[in-house]
């Protein structure tokens, strides 16, 4: 039989952009948390259908990392009220760990420096993970490294080197790309993947970004970033503007348009 499961039709819709059939991704409802007993976020709700790349933009200290922190379970963060759902899944209370074997995952805006863990062995541990499996072969991990960063523009002997010790912000936002690809997510939140990129990098990020979702349609994206520049080179499905911890307003991409041309100011009011 060659007939496509209906998967496989579906994951071909969603991708292709058409409205008939795209199960929700992710789906945040009335989402309230709060960091040091200081309430962050104040009833976000929003919805990113499989396969779609949603932009989340916000002046400084909106809440963006706080809201990426929450997706991913950072205990550092408490949720008061509300949920969130992957892939129709209840995960508020799951630890990061049972997050990520789930196919979340996390592009930090600030990547952190890990001096004595090797890129390669960070990945390992991550994938193993990721896949449920105790010990990922060393054999097949360094393959797979060898075919993404190839695929990423990326020298593969990057892989020795200790998690971003020394990296400079590009190769750090590449990394994270890398480990976005080899996870294999079903969801992704990236985070300012594109601050402090000069115009090559950016185009680079982009383009990454774009090769990996050629290789997995059905993969959701919250981009998070407080510039236009990005969404020039990856043109999102829909616009959100996060305004003092709450969504001012949704949108197709013109949105951005109307962020780059009247600043946040103009959403202030609809959250006061
Ligand atoms: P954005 O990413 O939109 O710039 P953040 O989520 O980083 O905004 O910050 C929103 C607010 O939450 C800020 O006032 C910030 O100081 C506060 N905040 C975020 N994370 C923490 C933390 N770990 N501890 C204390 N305050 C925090
Ligand atoms: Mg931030």
């Amino acid at each position: 039989m060659s007939r496509p499961s209906a998967d496989t039709t579906d994951t071909a819709a969603a991708a292709q952009g058409s409205p008939a059939v795209a199960a929700v991704a992710l789906r945040l409802h009335d989402l309230h948390a709060e960091v040091d007993g200081r309430e962050i976020l104040r009833g976000v709700s929003l919805e990113v259908p499989a396969g779609r790349v949603h932009a989340l933009m916000g002046p400084n200290g909106s809440g963006k990392s706080t809201l990426a922190n929450v997706l991913l379970g950072n205990p550092a963060y408490t949720v008061t009220a509300g949920s969130v759902e992957l892939l129709g899944e209840d995960i508020t209370a799951l630890s990061p760990d049972e997050r990520a074997a789930r196919g979340l995952f996390l592009g930090f805006q600030h990547p952190e420096e890990i001096a004595g863990v090797s890129v390669f062995n960070f990945l390992r541990q991550a994938m193993s993970t990721r896949k449920g499996i105790e010990n990922f072969s060393v054999l097949e991990v360094r393959l797979a490294i060898m075919q993404w960063t190839a695929k990423l523009g990326m020298d593969h002997r990057f892989m020795e080197r200790y998690l971003n010790e020394g990296f400079s912000g590009g190769e750090r936002k590449r990394n994270e790309l890398l480990q976005m690809a080899l996870l294999e997510p079903e969801f992704a939140v990236l985070d300012e993947t594109d601050s402090g990129l000069d115009i090559d990098a950016l185009k680079a990020v982009a383009e990454g970004i774009a090769t990996i979702r050629a290789e997995r349609p059905q993969l959701g994206i919250l981009l998070i970033t407080h510039y236009h520049r990005i969404l020039d080179h990856l043109a999102p499905d829909a616009v959100h503007v996060l305004v003092d911890g709450r969504v001012a307003e949704s949108g197709g991409p013109e949105l951005a348009r109307a962020v780059e041309t009247h600043g946040f100011d103009a959403f202030r009011a609809r959250v006061a």
